[in-house]
């Protein structure tokens, strides 16, 4: 870190008056794409020699965001809304209760027969 500073500085003391510092400045740099879990891409430019985080909470909403764009960090806190997670969960468990309501009722007609056979 101070070692980088350090170079910086002194590639700025170089620097002529023809916008070389400007070129310094914009030179060793890497640019990272983060997602969060409400979709929001965020640019964060990191010098080359900076370890880039894994993580890096979201400028818009503050939520934690990661590279993998298809599976961002889940919210630490209640969302307001629904996410696509929530959503596919609540419609399988509505199969799952579809399901299981249809066995219910195969069930109770079963026995509604059975027990006109027997009574
Ligand atoms: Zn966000």
């Amino acid at each position: 870190m101070a070692g980088g500073g350090n170079a910086i500085r002194g590639s700025r003391v170089g620097a002529g008056p023809m916008g070389e510092a400007e070129r310094g400045d914009a030179a060793p740099r890497q640019a990272v794409t983060y997602y969060c879990s409400h979709e929001h891409r965020s640019m964060v430019a990191f010098s080359i020699e900076a370890v880039v985080p894994e993580s890096w909470d979201c400028p818009k909403c503050g939520l934690p965001a990661s590279m993998d764009s298809e599976n961002p960090p889940p919210a630490p806190k209640i969302e307001p809304y629904k996410t696509h997670l929530a959503y596919v969960k609540e419609r399988r468990s509505d199969a799952e209760a579809a399901g299981i309501l249809d066995e219910a009722v195969a069930l109770l007609r079963s026995r509604r027969k059975s027990g006109d056979v027997v009574f």
